[in-house]
């Protein structure tokens, strides 16, 4: 389905965004994957995307919190592969404290990773996709794009953020082949969700079943967590020709938490 097409995908060396780089190269797609981690299992995880889809697949480790990274990495992309017709800024972290207590480097980094990449990715690869008249832009936002929860103040302030520059960019390129989305995910089953799992278990005096019940799970109806592959299924279809006519959109992925 994406046979000829190209995605670069911000923070995908684990959790949602790898799956999205998964997702993509299943239908055809050449990739670019970015991210921090261990360089070698980095390395790992694009030859696996070679080997299993046989597609191109490239890493960069550009900085989400430097603009200047941000601008070689997509220019890194369209020498490389050519063009970069899907966009997925991903990238993200995460901060919980109290906001008079809220660390202000935690603040600065939360929103430049987490709102403010997003908007030099798209700055980058805009004049191309307007040139091609063709493109996908799909913003990982959150269940915390459309609702708050208390000491998130730097997430829930960059979400909300992305929504607002999803819905503007949208209406910029609405008439240039170029749609621009956000997908708002609950609690996904990512290695960072999981690992906190034991921490509060011993922090709460309860056992890791009732954090994932009473705790991670509570806003959630379903009460289960949402997989990476769901969200990046949602990815695939956005990147496809039958959501031409989705654009400027906040899409929940989140097991009811937002409809409650
Ligand atoms: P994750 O920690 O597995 O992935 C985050 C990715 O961002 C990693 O690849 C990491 O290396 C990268 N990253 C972090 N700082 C970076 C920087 N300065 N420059 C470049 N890359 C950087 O977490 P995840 O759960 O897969 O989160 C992915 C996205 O999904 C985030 O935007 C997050 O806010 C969003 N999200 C996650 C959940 C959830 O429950 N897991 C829910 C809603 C939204």
């Amino acid at each position: 389905m994406l046979k000829g097409k190209s995605a670069l995908v911000t923070g995908s060396t684990s959790g949602i965004g790898l799956a999205y780089a998964r997702a993509f190269a299943a239908q055809g797609a050449d990739v670019m994957i970015n991210g921090l981690g261990d360089a070698a299992q980095i390395e790992a995880a694009r030859q696996a995307i070679e080997t299993d889809f046989g597609v191109r697949a490239l890493y960069s480790a550009a900085d989400m919190t430097q603009p200047d990274q941000i601008e070689a990495m997509v220019r890194e992309a369209e020498s490389t592969l050519g063009k970069v017709d899907i966009l997925v800024n991903n990238a993200g972290i995460q901060h919980v404290s109290p906001i008079d207590e809220f660390p202000i480097d935690k603040w600065n980094a939360i929103i430049a990773i987490n709102l403010s990449s997003a908007f030099h990715t798209m700055r980058a690869v805009l004049p191309g996709m307007k040139a091609r008249r063709w493109g996908r832009i799909i913003n990982t936002a959150s269940a915390h794009a459309l609702v708050a929860s208390p000491y998130k103040s730097a997430y829930v302030a960059a979400k909300h953020g992305i929504a607002g520059l999803t819905k503007t960019a949208a209406l910029e390129v609405a008439q240039l082949g170029i749609t621009v989305n956000a997908i708002c995910p609950g609690y996904v089953w990512t290695p960072l969700v999981e690992r906190q799992v034991p921490d509060t278990a011993k922090a709460r005096g309860i056992s890791e079943e009732a954090v994932k019940r009473d705790v991670l799970l509570a806003a959630q109806p379903t009460k289960e967590f949402v997989t990476v592959e769901e969200v990046a299924a949602l990815a695939v279809f956005l990147a496809s020709d039958g959501a031409r006519s989705m654009t400027g959109t906040l899409l929940p992925v989140d097991g009811g938490w937002t409809a409650a």
